[in-house]
């Protein structure tokens, strides 16, 4: 569905993540029962970080849900490195785990780097080792970076044309900005990077046809940075505890029902005024994430039976 018309304005249409969820689940579901055994994905989490804690039980309850094993090491923040090395080597080790995923941050005596790298890279569900990184720029199958890779499952099913158009993406981390770059460039869009240190960075931002925002920071991307009919991906996930931001981000009733609303890295009010299409925060990019986990799982599953074909 493209945006609707009216006389004296247009809707832009909003690219709900939910639908697409559901048929890249729905997907997975026939490969997974092809499998002489389920998938099996391995959950680290480390320390009680409440945010952490809320995206590995939604990890595992979909690999339930899919019938992908999981197996789950909750782990205190007085861990060492050393003993979470150990962890991980093991699992590498283990029959039966396609997926090993270590959930981000780590507490800060953990040399995060070390623990990613050590990750064997096929059974790196998160597509974060560097070989997969080098497999991406080189365009050959490996597994993905889950977000950029549901964005592209987004722009896809949604029918939003990527190649020949100009494609900005602000924010340049690991995991996101710069493996959502490289996606969107093998796609054959014309692809610029922005980040803290661009100049005029509202100016670079309108000439994109398709903007994705990924850089942490609430209602940061205005209307004078999307060019009137762009379609803007937020990434973005903010969680505001003030009343007046939130009221400024057109979220009031919300925060006064709540008291607190999650908002992305586009303003609200702004990006519906502007943009030709959108994705919703929250029910837009996120969804997509989970749902590229286990899609991940299961490609590394079949390579490890065997199976041809990957997907
Ligand atoms: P990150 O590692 O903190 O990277 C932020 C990037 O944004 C950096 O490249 C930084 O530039 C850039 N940036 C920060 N402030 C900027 C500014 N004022 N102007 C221009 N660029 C700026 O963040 P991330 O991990 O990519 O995550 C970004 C956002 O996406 C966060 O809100 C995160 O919660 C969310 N997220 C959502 C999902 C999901 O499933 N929906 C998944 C992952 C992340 P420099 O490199 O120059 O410092």
């Amino acid at each position: 569905m493209r945006s609707v018309c009216y006389p004296r304005f247009c809707m832009p249409q909003i690219l709900h993540g939910a639908p697409v969820q559901a048929r890249i689940l729905e997907n997975l579901k026939p490969r997974i029962q092809k499998l002489s055994r389920p998938p099996g994905l391995a959950v680290v989490l480390v320390g009680e970080n409440p945010a952490s804690a809320i995206y590995v039980r939604s990890k595992i309850k979909a690999c339930h849900e899919l019938g992908i094993h999981s197996d789950s090491h909750e782990l205190p923040a007085t861990v060492t490195t050393e003993e979470l090395l150990t962890l991980v080597r093991a699992l590498n080790a283990r029959p039966g785990i396609d997926g090993i995923l270590v959930q981000m941050p780590l507490p800060k005596h953990i040399d995060a780097r070390l623990v990613l790298e050590a990750v064997a890279a096929d059974k790196d569900a998160d597509g974060f080792h560097p070989t997969n990184v080098g497999y991406l720029v080189a365009g050959r199958p490996a597994p993905r970076s889950c977000t950029p890779a549901g964005i592209i499952q987004l722009l896809k099913f949604y029918d939003i044309r990527m190649e020949g158009r100009n494609a900005v993406v602000l924010g340049r981390s690991d995991i996101v900005g710069k493996p959502m770059a490289l996606m969107l460039l093998h796609e054959n869009a014309t692809v610029t990077i922005c980040h803290s240190k661009t100049e005029n960075l509202a100016e670079a931002c309108r000439r994109a046809d398709l903007l994705v925002a990924a850089i942490g920071r609430a209602g940061f991307v205005t209307a004078d940075f999307i060019s009137p009919g762009a379609t803007v991906i937020d990434v973005g996930i903010n969680r505001i505890a003030n009343a007046g931001e939130a009221e400024a981000l057109g979220r009031a009733e919300e925060f006064a029902a709540k008291g607190r609303v999650v908002v992305g890295d586009v303003h609200p009010l702004d990006v519906e005024r502007a943009a030709g299409a959108y994705t919703p925060v929250p029910g837009g990019v996120g969804p997509l994430t989970i749902a590229m986990l286990m899609s991940n799982t299961v490609e590394l599953a079949e390579r490890h039976l065997g199976v041809a074909g990957t997907h």
